[in-house]
């Protein structure tokens, strides 16, 4: 059964979303779709994998979006690319990564984007903290950096970019406590833990009353 609404607006970012402006929904989500853009040098049986459990995960929040992978170019790549190497842009480099939103100058699509890359993030707060991420819900963009401790285990960048995902989604919240879930900064679990699967369910609930687009398959 789902939890009381009142519940819910006490402890997450639902309350939030009562008021928030309409500019801060995410057009992204219009589009009900995430591009997945992977790394060159990962096995495209790791990236089949990552796009079938992040559907899956999705699905399981009863969620209306799917996940695919994307043909385009990976859009940090692309920045790094066009970018000149002179310090001052390799800063300016830094920033974008750390500003999701400003990758929307680097792309066309108008889905979400879920990027996978091997450049730093330039903000990994502990080498053991396995939360090597960026993600914001307003542009639909969650970045994972592999340069940190993750990148030699395949089940914990799944994790990560589950983690990133749910914060895409909407979740802009950490376990303070040491519960076992995949919204705790260190990813101490596979899965979320109720309460952060009620409070997604609840933060789309919101989005539909206010936008009076069906999202959840509920
Ligand atoms: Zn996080
Ligand atoms: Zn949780």
């Amino acid at each position: 059964m789902a939890p009381r609404r009142k519940d819910m607006l006490s402890q997450y970012w639902y309350d939030k979303s009562l008021n928030i402006k309409k500019k801060d929904f995410g057009d992204w989500i219009k589009k009900r779709e995430i591009r997945f853009y992977g790394e060159n040098n990962l096995y495209k049986s790791f990236t089949d994998k990552v796009i079938n459990n992040t559907n899956e995960f999705i699905g399981n929040l009863m969620l209306d979006i799917k996940i695919s992978e994307s043909d385009e170019e990976n859009p940090i790549n692309r920045l790094f690319r066009d970018m000149p190497i002179a310090d001052y842009f390799c800063k300016k480099k830094v920033q974008y990564i750390n500003n999701p939103s400003s990758l929307r100058y680097f792309t066309s699509y108008s889905g979400g984007m879920l990027i996978l890359t091997n450049k730093k993030t330039g903000e990994i707060h502990n080498p053991r903290d396995y939360d090597d991420g960026r993600s914001n819900f307003r542009y639909g963009v969650a970045i994972i950096s592999l340069s940190g401790g993750v990148r030699n285990n395949a089940r914990i960048i799944e994790a990560v970019i589950k983690h990133e995902l749910t914060h895409m989604l909407g979740l802009e919240f950490h376990h303070h406590k040491n519960t076992n879930c995949l919204m705790t900064r260190k990813i101490n679990s596979y899965d979320l833990c109720k309460n952060c699967h009620n409070a997604i369910n609840s933060f789309w609930n919101g989005i539909e009353e206010r936008t009076g687009e069906k999202y959840l398959k509920v």
